[in-house]
């Protein structure tokens, strides 16, 4: 590697290239916290470069993993097999082309970036990962990233309309145009949608719009259990209001952050209700959104449907009381630190009647493996976050963690779910992609990774190589999202 390091640093200019140990290190994970030092990051100002470093990679053999904030939960941004990092988190150009309600943006624009951006012209972009102040559009993209508007819009891959970017060879191109419709040979640009930066690397995306809603009206809904919550999930799907979010939050989640705000943010605790502050009931947050004075009828539909089985509800009458709503969901992936320093983080989705089950199935796991596991999730898409909480230190707890996300993912394979819903495979699911997936589709995409990628220096490790993340030390940092 330390002759394509030297052609490297002969091919591009020096501030293109950090070999800093700081640098490398911050470019070695993602929110999985499992490092690898890349050798180099690459830091490249056009695609010429990127272009440039692709060929000499290819040429020496060497691993190159395209990276955007690092945000991925899977270690899909992770260098598994040391090489360079390109880094394109620096590549911000934006334009809104408000009459076709199209966005020109570059790989490094954050979500929060491109739909602010909209927002000016009176459009909004509708994929909303929680992440969205960090995550990019390259990263969110490759990760076909979903979010808490999934409800109602769907997920990044709904709103591409092309692509451009590099071959793992070098070469580029450009996949489909920036057109509402586009039929010309296969659909590549599809296929680079959630590969996570395995067929190529993208430098620039033509993405939809859509009319930002006038106004959105939000309520929280207290149940018994988690089962009574679900019921209200079914109950407001089938007024056929379909909300612009339903989040479900089990009692072990909503128990941990009260308990942990107790200790760190009591002013946050005393903005929620007082039955929450008391009881930790299960929640929905319900959010609808639409035209002048439609969103809060929608709503008072949705509240309707759950009269009766709801047991405390509350309405936001203004923007701040819908914050001190939302700020429980925010605020529970963090809390879930108090049970553990270590957290397995699945984002399994099931069908609607299987909701319940699932449920059922991790109180029940819970107990076998005597480990904390509270839910959260996008219950009107079926995809829920599980979490296992654990001491990474204690070498049991670790061996149950594990055997509780095995039978996790078995249960969910065989009752009809998915594995992952919005976060892929990366390196943590790399274990239970063939419980999936049969033979020949996995032998499938590999034909197609080799075609594209002949030397497989474009994220190796990822997808396939069975990856045992209990078995991994991960390293205890502060990444930009931890609050
Ligand atoms: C607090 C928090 C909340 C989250 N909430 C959600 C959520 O609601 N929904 C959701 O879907 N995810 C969520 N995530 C996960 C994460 O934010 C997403 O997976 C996001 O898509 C990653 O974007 P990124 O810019 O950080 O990409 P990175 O982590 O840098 O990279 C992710 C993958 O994309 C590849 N990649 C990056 N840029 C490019 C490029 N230009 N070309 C080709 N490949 C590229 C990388 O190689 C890697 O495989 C959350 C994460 C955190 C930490």
């Amino acid at each position: 590697m330390n002759d394509a390091l030297n052609e490297l640093r002969k091919a591009l200019p020096p501030e293109a290239v950090d070999l800093t140990d700081d640098g490398r290190f911050r470019a070695s994970l993602d929110n999985l916290r499992y490092s690898r030092l890349p050798q180099a990051v690459i830091r490249p100002v056009d695609e010429e470069m990127v272009s440039t470093v692709l060929i000499l990679a290819n040429r020496h053999r060497v691993p190159v993993v395209a990276r955007g904030a690092g945000s991925a939960t899977t270690g899909a941004a992770t260098p598994a097999k040391d090489g360079w990092v390109i880094d394109l988190s620096g590549w911000k150009n934006l334009h809104i082309d408000a009459d076709s309600m199209i966005a020109y943006a570059q790989p490094g624009v954050t979500v929060e970036e491109l739909d602010r951006a909209a927002r000016a012209h009176g459009l909004f972009y509708p994929p909303d990962p929680g992440s969205k102040k960090h995550a990019t559009l390259g990263g969110t993209l490759s990760c076909n990233a979903g979010g808490l508007r999934g409800a109602k819009y769907g997920v990044t891959r709904d709103y591409v309309l092309s692509l451009e970017g590099c071959l793992p060879t070098g070469e580029f191109v450009r996949w489909a145009a920036p057109l509402r419709k586009f039929v010309a040979g296969y659909n590549l640009r599809d296929l680079w949608i959630g590969a996570e930066g395995t067929l190529g690397i993208i430098t620039g995306a033509a993405v939809r719009l859509l009319p930002a809603p006038a106004e959105q009206a939000t309520a929280l809904l207290a149940f018994a259990s988690g089962t009574a919550a679900l019921e209200g999930v079914r109950r407001i799907l089938r007024t056929r209001r379909i909300p612009s979010i339903l989040e479900f939050l089990d009692r072990p989640s909503v128990r941990g952050t009260v308990a942990f705000w107790k200790k760190t943010a009591p002013a946050k605790l005393e903005a929620l209700p007082l039955y929450i502050r008391e009881n930790s009931p299960p929640l929905l947050l319900v959010e609808c959104d639409g035209a002048e004075g439609r969103a809060r009828a929608d709503l008072d539909i949705l509240i309707e449907a759950v009269s009766g089985l709801a047991e405390d509800i509350t309405v936001s009458a203004t923007p701040d009381e819908a914050e001190n709503l939302w700020a429980v969901r925010r605020g529970c992936s963090q809390a879930m630190f108090e049970l553990g320093d270590t957290k397995l983080n699945e984002d399994v989705v099931v069908p609607l009647d299987i909701q319940e089950p699932l449920l059922n199935f991790v109180r029940q796991t819970e107990r076998e493996i005597a480990l904390p596991m509270p839910v959260f999730g996008h219950a009107a898409d079926g995809n829920f976050h599980v979490h296992i909480l654990y001491t990474a230190a204690d070498a049991d707890a670790a061996k149950r963690a594990a055997d509780g996300i095995r039978r996790l993912m078995e249960f969910v394979v065989e009752n009809g779910g998915a594995i992952s819903g919005e976060h892929g495979i990366g390196l943590a699911k790399t274990p239970f992609l063939p419980l999936q997936l049969g033979e020949a589709e996995i032998g499938a995409m590999r034909r197609i990774k080799d075609a594209l990628d002949p030397n497989n220096i474009l994220n190796p490790g990822k997808l396939w190589e069975p990856f045992e993340v209990w078995n991994h030390a991960r390293t205890p940092v502060r990444l930009p999202w931890d609050h």
